[in-house]
């Protein structure tokens, strides 16, 4: 639809799925929701991230009538494990780790050659930020995240400092910034939007025609709103307004839940 990267307009979470019913009356409607910030609150340490015990229920509902798929920047089995649903499909680690609800059909890694190298940057920096108490090394498969949404405003240089060094050692990892934090990942053109279309094009022949609802917060779902077919929905989930390419924005993950609960409930 909207595929600008224009200011996406407000909506309810009654009217967002009106307008989705309508939109998708002639296809099978497929959803890729985000974790953190999407379906929980950010929060200042992401092992706190927990989902409510409502939140899962209607991600149980919802997957019983379509399609469910996580994306998420976490590590699959961490994602998870946090979700807890069998029957989800699930894109961890930015999209390098797919895995389907059953019999593997849908199984995929992407970068995997990467591990050893990922493993010795999070050794480096570890140590290199030990004494920057607000700063957080997250340990990753596929990446390290360093999160500084705790550190102090002057300790920001000596982070990009650290990072500066360990890109200039490993050419072959990049940075990707999301809300305070930044990850160094595999510099390889695979990111949650190819995620998004290989999860797609994998269901298309069970499904299709399939008409595509995704829903994030981040820098790095920006690159789902772009990958998204005309026939599909991209929503920002945001408090306040800003450029996407996401044709709507809902305010919260509490609006989220609302909205994916009428989604679970239609009778299609
Ligand atoms: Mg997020």
């Amino acid at each position: 639809m909207n595929h600008q990267r224009d200011i996406p307009q407000p909506i309810t979470p009654k009217a967002l799925a009106e307008r989705v019913r309508t939109a998708a009356a002639d296809s099978n409607l497929v959803f890729l929701l985000d974790y953190d910030g999407t379906l929980t609150p950010i929060v200042d340490r992401p092992g706190d991230a927990n989902l409510a015990e409502d939140t899962r229920q209607v991600l149980r509902d919802l997957s019983a009538r379509h399609p469910v798929a996580i994306i998420s920047g976490r590590d699959r089995p961490d994602v998870q494990n946090r979700v807890d649903l069998d029957t989800l499909y699930y894109a961890g680690s930015h999209g390098f780790d797919i895995a389907g609800p059953d019999d593997h059909a849908m199984d995929h890694i992407e970068g995997a050659d990467f591990i050893p190298e990922v493993r010795q940057t999070i050794a480096f920096l570890e140590k290199r930020l030990a004494a920057l108490s607000g700063v957080f090394v997250e340990r990753k498969t596929y990446s390290v995240a360093i999160h500084t949404r705790l550190a102090a405003d002057g300790d920001i240089p000596a982070v990009e400092q650290a990072i500066a060094e360990t890109l200039a050692q490993h050419p072959r990892l990049r940075t990707k910034t999301g809300k305070r934090v930044i990850e160094l990942i595999p510099d390889i053109d695979w990111h949650k939007g190819r995620a998004a279309t290989w999860l797609i094009e994998g269901l298309q022949p069970a499904h299709g025609p399939i008409f595509p609802v995704f829903l994030g917060d981040d820098q790095t779902d920006e690159d789902v709103f772009a990958a998204l077919p005309e026939h599909g929905l991209g929503i920002l989930v945001a408090r306040a307004p800003r450029p996407s390419k996401a044709s709507f924005r809902l305010t919260s993950p509490g609006d989220v839940v609302d909205f994916l609960k009428r989604m679970a409930a239609a009778s299609r």
